[in-house]
C-alpha cells in the first residue's frame, strides 16, 4: 500500500497512518492475503489447474478487488468458454460440465450458460443410447 486509504498520506512500513491516525492493520492484511491467493490462482491456471484456480481467484476479489485478479478472472472466462466450445465438440461430458460449473462460480448463472447446460443434456443422453445401441 502507498497511500492512506482515508487521508492519502504516503505512507511507511507503519499500520497507523501517521497524518490521521488510521488503523490499516485490517486493511494491509487483507492485501496480503489478496495477493497470496491471487498468486496461487497464477499457478494453478499456468499448471491447468482450473479446479483451484477459480476459487483462489475469487477468493482473492473478496479480500480486494485488484484490477490484476479482475484481470485474471476474465482471462479464466475466456479460456473456459474455449474449453466448453472444444470439450461440447469433443463430446467429453463430464469436462463440459465441469467447465460450465467453474463458469458458473465465475459469472453466476446466465442464459448461456443454462443453454449449455440444456444442450449438453440432450446430447449426452443421445450419445449414451447411440453407444448402447452398437
Ligand atoms: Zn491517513
Amino acid at each position: 500500500m502507498q497511500r492512506c486509504p482515508a487521508c492519502n498520506a504516503r505512507l511507511g512500513a507503519a499500520t497507523l497512518c501517521p497524518r490521521c491516525g488510521a488503523e490499516l492493520k485490517q486493511i494491509i492484511l487483507s492485501e496480503r492475503v489478496a495477493e497470496q491467493w491471487l498468486s496461487v490462482s497464477l499457478q494453478s491456471t499456468g499448471g491447468g489447474r482450473m479446479n483451484v484456480a477459480v476459487p483462489a481467484v475469487l477468493r482473492s476479489l473478496s479480500f480486494k478487488q485488484t484490477p490484476a485478479a479482475k484481470l485474471l478472472r476474465g482471462f479464466l472466462v475466456q479460456r473456459l468458454y474455449r474449453t466448453l466450445y472444444v470439450t461440447v465438440a469433443e463430446q467429453c461430458w463430464p469436462e463440459a460440465l465441469d467447465t460450465l460449473g467453474y463458469l458458473r462460480m465465475l459469472e453466476g448463472q446466465n442464459e448461456t450458460l443454462r443453454r449449455f447446460d440444456e444442450m449438453i443434456g440432450h446430447l449426452s443422453v443421445e450419445s449414451a443410447v447411440n453407444s448402447s445401441s452398437d
